[in-house]
């Protein structure tokens, strides 16, 4: 019989042990072991048996055994210890509190940090990757220094799918409907007990509700609406449905619920609980962009400003990182849908729908016409923007480059934050207990904490290493029977698989979401060399692979098939496994237990990449093309580069070429450096290589790394642009806007008239100093809101100005007709092919680089 509705009961937990519901609920127990320990003495076998998921285990107790639990004082005693420890770690000051005390200017007090996915533990199933992987580490890092950050997102009935595969090898997937109820969330309520509800108007005169459910990550609240609310009717009901799950029109729907019904959750959190409001809202991609024009509506109706002065104040507060270095990844939707729901009866208040739409208009060489992009959108409405590693840096301000035009690449205002990841998340216990053991800390996410990684003796690294290789075989196999029974087999066939892997043999992970950049197959280019990697009798090595497909995209899911039919081959299997369900729980024995992380990906596709910095924490080495973090922190002595056939036009071709160099480097060095051991067994150039991974990428791949490079660089300076805007009355907002208003209109009249220069003879040397005058039209701007600047670098035989400087004329003298002449002097200091040009930018106090308006005059 089927239920046809379903509820959990939340369990009463008595008194003395009340604090476990705290403990529960605060998903701070997902990265700090002490507090699941508490959990699982209840009862070990249970614990397994809820996949340690601390409110299960609290549910599935009876009343008579929490009552013995509540009676037991030992236990009782640890609770409290347990309840005290988390009570500090939130309330206690820490590296952001010193950081706020001492910045000049102020340190903002919250900040929003919006994300259309969350991937915290694998009990809250609301993410599909990386990226949500990635928001996930955000906020605890967050957490672990005190950021002031509250999360926004969507609460997905269903999350992202789970996989399965049929005998033929094929993704199948299903959609658990996830309980609330039952999960570490709590819902907002008004005073009187009433759920908080938070509304949206629709096209028709619909109106969207949401609830808001609240997940506690350490200090960090996070925010997620659920539109399954029975005001709703059912098509608004099923919008948060599931994670990616819908078409254009859904999407839509759900960026309108994380974007505008995100605000509108802040607002309500604050009203709620006193709060203070962000002074910056920082979005994770561009889903969430619509959150601006919710802002813009807000200061329309409440300050009464106009459209482009309250744009002013909104991107001056917002940030905005980019995660795609593909136009086909961003999300776009058609004009008329956006004049569909933003237009007509839906206007907002001030966002008349012309000027929305131009926010997101591909109006550049390149673009399409009636097409919204929401990237676009999100690069206009931040005035700080960011990639997520260096070469992605370069590949966004190339991608988008169309919005500056006039300006080198170079100068494309997105600067660059390479990502990092949450180490008591990502790292196996068993590294803490050895830094414990032999560096007395267990702090590894300090950034000197692995200095003294050189006198921990290696047999101790590596029996550590090899117990962590042989718990991952263990999950392994226990993995492979279980999906081989789903697949149909019966127990009596599967004896085999207690021989899959072997905790001796050199381990290659490769796990992640199957887009084609990445490459899953690209080790099966010529299977007969694999095989033989995999069955050489000195030296072999094994695989452990995983990743899901997106369920709409086909072509990922042949991929799959491909591999996993290889790896069912009987000659093979017990060297390759492919291990469906790719998830965090997953991923937190894969990590640990591969010696060699590989990654192959299209260079330059990969935004970042995360999982080999998980890896290196845990000791392994990275195998990879130079894309992404590795691009920037391969040394030589940290892993190995797969050699890249840039510039390679047939794809094939160039996978052969790649794929050769992968089986070249294990063969030729990969396997003979493991397997190159001492009288005692200890593979002693390996072994440093780990050790030189440790305390050399182990500082730069943290994400408390990456969050202070963001509170620092980013939320600072966006808090204090925000209120050097917002002062009595939004004056500074008014002014800014009213001041580009005038460029803009003058601009056509602005330029370089004529340049002269002196002091440098026919045979220039380092060190001359080179008297430049520049004449220039400015059309009735006054000299005060221009630069006028000498830029010069390198030039090419085509005179292209490369590796730019730029240094600023002085104001000189005016003359009739808007006519004024700036000069300077200038130093030679290269050697060299010198050149020069001038050029006009506008210039305010306010703007946060030259670039901003896109507009340039060059001589
Ligand atoms: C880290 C992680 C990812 C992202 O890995 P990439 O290397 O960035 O592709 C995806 N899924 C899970 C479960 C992860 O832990």
């Amino acid at each position: 019989m089927k239920a046809i509705r379903r509820f959990s009961v939340r369990t009463v937990l008595p008194e003395r042990i009340a604090a476990l519901g705290d403990l529960a609920s605060n998903l701070r127990w997902s990265w700090h072991p002490t507090t699941r320990d508490l959990f699982s003495e209840i009862d070990p076998a249970r614990w397994a048996k809820v996949r340690k998921d601390p409110v299960r285990l609290l549910s599935a107790l009876s009343a008579d055994e929490l009552e013995a639990l509540a009676a037991d004082a030992a236990f009782v005693a640890k609770v409290d210890a347990a309840a005290a420890d988390l009570g500090r770690y939130v309330t206690e000051p820490r590296w952001y509190q010193d950081w706020a005390a001492s910045v000049e200017g102020g340190a903002p007090r919250a900040i929003a940090y919006f994300s259309p996915e969350f991937g915290i533990t694998e009990v809250l199933p609301q993410y599909s990757g990386g990226l949500g992987i990635l928001a996930g580490d955000h906020l605890k890092s967050a957490s672990d220094l005190g950021v002031p950050i509250v999360g926004v997102g969507l609460f997905y009935k269903t999350g992202y799918f789970k996989q399965s595969l049929n005998l033929d090898g094929w993704q199948q997937e299903t959609y658990p409907v996830l309980d609330p109820d039952g999960l570490p969330l709590s819902l907002l309520r008004e005073a009187d007990g009433t759920p908080c509800v938070i509304t949206i108007d629709l096209p028709g005169g619909r109106t969207l509700a949401a609830h808001v459910w609240k997940a506690q990550v350490g200090r960090v609240p996070l925010l997620l609406l659920d539109s399954d609310v029975q005001d709703n009717d059912d098509a608004a009901r099923g919008i948060t449905d599931r994670l990616y799950g819908g078409g254009g029109e859904q999407r839509l729907q759900q960026e309108m619920l994380l974007g505008i019904g995100g605000v509108r959750a802040l607002r309500l959190w604050s009203r709620l609980t006193g709060a203070p409001a962000p002074d910056v809202y920082h979005t994770n991609e561009g889903h969430a962009g619509f959150l601006g024009v919710e802002r813009i509506r807000e200061l329309a109706a409440d300050q009464g400003m106009d459209f482009d002065a309250a744009l002013e104040a909104v991107r001056a507060s917002t940030v905005f990182t980019t995660h795609t270095p593909v136009p086909a990844g961003i999300d776009r939707f058609g004009a008329d849908q956006i004049e569909l729901y933003f237009g007509g009866d839906n206007a907002f208040d001030g966002v008349p729908v012309e000027r929305l739409l131009s926010l997101g208009a591909e109006d550049y060489p390149g673009g399409q016409a009636g097409i919204f992009n929401m990237a676009v959108m999100g690069l206009r409405l931040a005035q700080r923007a960011n990639g997520v590693s260096q070469l992605h840096g370069v590949v966004s301000r190339h991608m988008f480059d169309g919005l500056w035009p006039g300006f080198d690449d170079t100068e494309v205002p997105i600067t660059s934050i390479t990502n990092g990841v949450h180490a008591p998340t990502w790292v196996d216990r068993r590294v803490y207990d050895l830094a414990a053991r032999h560096l007395g800390t267990t702090e590894v996410s300090r950034d000197n904490a692995w200095d003294g990684i050189a006198h921990v003796p290696g047999d101790d690294v590596w029996a550590t290493k090899r117990e962590m290789r042989e718990q991952l075989v263990v999950e392994a196999r226990r993995r492979t029977r279980s999906s081989w029974l789903k697949r149909g087999a019966s127990p009596a066939e599967l004896g085999w698989v207690e021989d899959v892997l072997d905790p001796d043999v050199l381990t290659i992970g490769f796990a992640r979401r199957v887009p084609t950049y990445k490459r899953l197959t690209l080790m099966l280019r010529d299977p007969a060399r694999l095989k033989k990697l995999l069955l050489d009798p000195e030296r072999p090595i094994q695989l452990v692979i995983a990743g899901k497909s997106h369920p709409a995209d086909e072509t990922g899911k042949k991929l799959i098939q491909q591999m996993v039919r290889f790896a069912d081959d009987h000659e093979v299997r017990h060297r390759i496994v492919f291990l469906p369900n790719y998830d965090i729980a997953m991923a937190q024995y894969l990590y640990p237990g591969c010696d060699v992380w590989l990654n192959n990906p299209l260079r330059p596709f990969e935004a970042c990449g995360t999982s080999g910095m998980k890896a290196a924490l845990n000791g392994g080495l990275n195998l990879s093309i130079l894309d992404g973090w590795w691009d920037e922190w391969y040394d030589g002595e940290n892993g190995w580069a797969i050699p890249t056939a840039d510039g390679v036009e047939d794809p094939e071709r160039r996978d052969d070429l790649e794929a050769a160099a992968l089986y070249d480097l294990i063969e030729g060095s990969v396997a003979p450096r493991f397997y190159d051991r001492d009288a005692d067994g200890v593979p002693q150039r390996w072994l440093s290589m780990m050790k030189h991974t440790l305390s050399t990428l182990g500082p730069k791949v943290l994400a408390s790394r990456m969050v202070r490079d963001y509170t620092e660089k980013l939320y600072g300076p966006a808090a204090r642009a925000g209120w050097a805007l917002n002062g009595p009355a939004f004056d500074g907002a008014r002014d800014l806007s009213a001041y580009k208003a005038r460029v803009r209109s003058s601009w056509g009249g602005v330029r370089v008239d004529h340049v002269e220069s002196s002091g440098v003879s026919d045979s220039p040397q380092v060190g001359d100093k080179l008297h430049v005058r520049a004449f220039v039209s400015l059309d009735g701007l006054d000299p005060s809101e221009v630069e006028v600047q000498v830029v010069h670098g390198r030039t090419s035989e085509s005179d292209e100005l490369r590796d730019i400087e730029t240094a600023p004329l002085a104001y000189a003298e005016s003359y009739e007709a808007g006519r004024h002449r700036f000069e300077g002097d200038l130093v030679l200091s290269r050697t060299g092919a010198f050149g020069y040009t001038v050029r006009v930018l506008p210039k305010h106090p306010h703007m946060a680089s030259p670039t901003e308006l896109g507009l340039v005059a060059n001589a």
